[in-house]
């Protein structure tokens, strides 16, 4: 470190300024402990001190965190967090360890569930139940009513808590805007050779397509995929989803003529992991199939095909995401979402085309 700098950081430390606390941290050798520049423990012998660019470092470097300025809390302690968070979110599927995490995020486990904890408001084990449990309800909204009610008990606290770790975190919460929040969506629904097409889109993109016979069946999907949007049936004068819903139908009738995808625009959230998944079954051509594992291989996450046949599962996008071009190894089609016997049919008209 240039002589200059050092010196800097330590009249930074003598002046107990605050303004360099997220640019670096203090270590001293003496009792083991890394401080902010603002700490307000007595200040150490400068023959003592160790400086280091971040708390990480200083924790790499064998040093503990101070207990009274917490060195940890501020941007670097979110940063951890956040990158903890993603990973877990990307892995709600999966079996994550502590140890895992912990390795992902180069923190000891005791020392990262603490953290964790103190950020987020519940244990990362926790975290993902809750999750799980949330999502399973979501999944679940409209079905029955009995099934909700029962998911619901003691969820308000914990949900309360990570609510509130995520506005301190400066995150959206995934799940609202899945439930479409603020949307505006149009859809029609027109005739294919495979029964029912239901196509729903915003101003921005193809919001979903779902197969059927019974139009007020897929009505109704798609008010419970998307209960705090305003859905409307598509009319002339909403110029700008007409765009859209011509370019969704387009697709749909090129896709099952076997013609190359043109290109669209999707307007769906989902997981990291999900939006992963939904992107590689864009690339299956027309006519071939892929099993789980392939396509768990092929976004570099081998091992984790159920969570790609969940993902699949949840595709709101019919033919466009080609969801029916990835099949069991034992070639089983039961899991398609909008009904085995249409998977069956459509696989057999892209073979013949
Ligand atoms: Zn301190």
């Amino acid at each position: 470190m240039p002589a200059l700098v050092e010196a800097r950081r330590w009249r930074a430390v003598l002046e107990r300024d605050a303004r360099y606390d997220d640019a670096f941290v203090y270590a001293v050798r003496t009792t083991n402990v890394f401080c902010k520049p603002s700490c307000s423990s007595r200040q150490p012998r400068k023959e003592n001190v160790h400086f280091f660019r971040s708390g990480q470092a200083a924790i790499d470097a064998g040093y503990r965190e101070c207990a009274k300025c917490r060195p940890m809390s501020g941007q670097e302690a979110e940063r951890i967090v956040r990158s903890a968070l993603e990973f877990l979110e990307n892995r709600l599927d999966e079996r994550t360890t502590l140890t895992d995490l912990a390795k992902h995020v180069a923190l000891s486990p005791f020392y990262l569930q603490r953290l964790f904890k103190r950020h987020v408001g519940v244990s990362p084990r926790m975290y993902v139940a809750t999750r799980r449990a949330e999502r399973l309800k979501a999944n679940l909204r409209n079905a029955s009513s009995v099934a909700s009610a029962s998911l619901n008990a003691g969820y308000a606290d914990e949900r309360g808590a990570y609510g509130d770790a995520f506005r301190s975190l400066g995150m959206t919460p995934g799940q609202y805007r899945r439930r479409g929040d603020g949307k505006s969506i149009g859809y029609k629904v027109i005739k294919t050779p495979i029964g029912q097409a239901l196509i729903a889109a915003t101003p921005r993109g193809i919001a979903a397509i779902y197969l059927g016979d019974n139009v007020q069946q897929l009505e109704a999907d798609l008010r419970a995929e998307y209960p705090a949007a305003k859905i409307t049936r598509y009319s002339s004068r909403a110029a700008d989803i007409k765009a859209q819903l011509d370019s969704a139908e387009r697709t749909v009738r090129e896709q099952l003529r076997g013609h190359e995808r043109i290109r669209v625009s999707f307007d769906v959230e989902g997981t990291p992991f999900q939006s992963k998944v939904w992107r590689a079954l864009t690339q299956i051509p027309f006519g071939e199939t892929r099993t789980y594992q392939e396509v768990a291989r092929l976004i570099g996450r081998s091992g984790s095909s159920r969570a790609v046949a969940q993902a699949c599962a949840s595709n709101k996008i019919a033919l466009v995401i080609p969801c029916h071009r990835v099949v069991r190894s034992d070639g089983n089609l039961a899991n398609y979402r909008w009904g085995a016997d249409r998977k069956r049919e459509l696989l057999a008209l892209e073979k013949a085309g």
